[in-house]
């Protein structure tokens, strides 16, 4: 028995709806990428990379994939990796990010107003994203005094 085998090539679910998810061929945006989509909600997963190729904008690929932060504040587990999830915003435009494999899910509609927003020459709401790298800082900030009150405490 080779399980390891079949899991790999395993075919996604839907963690929204919990159906299978289609292997599409689309070439609108480009040839030849094969993309996961739920035939219930038209949810589509991406995996890292895969993005950026559709989007061909790594500008605002970057924005989303990259620089995600630690904490998570999706209540989606990837359809991959069964990992949490963390929502990263393009102005009003919300995807899921999985925190470990970098894919992307995208609801109905969301990689067309991604588009736009590429197409509008969205730069990055800077703000946010520093206040999410603060975020960040704090979160490690804290653990280090953590560790050092632990340190004390062990001395
Ligand atoms: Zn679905
Ligand atoms: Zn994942």
């Amino acid at each position: 028995m080779s399980l390891n085998k079949v899991s790999k090539e395993r075919t996604l679910e839907c963690h929204r709806c919990w159906v299978d998810l289609d292997k599409k061929e689309i070439d609108i945006f480009g040839p030849n990428i094969i993309i996961d989509i739920c035939p219930k909600c038209n949810g589509i997963w991406l995996d890292k990379g895969e993005l950026g190729k559709l989007l061909k904008d790594r500008k605002l690929t970057d924005y989303l994939t990259k620089h995600i932060g630690t904490k998570s504040r999706s209540p989606m587990i990837c359809p991959k990796c069964s990992m949490t999830m963390d929502i990263e915003r393009a102005d009003d435009v919300e995807v899921d990010v999985c925190l470990t494999c970098g894919g992307v899910w995208l609801d109905q509609g969301e990689l067309e107003a991604l588009k736009s927003k590429s197409e509008e020459g969205f730069k990055g709401d800077e703000l946010a994203k520093e206040e999410e790298l603060n975020e960040e800082r704090r979160y490690k900030a804290r653990n280090s005094s953590l560790n050092k009150f632990l340190k004390k405490l062990t001395r």
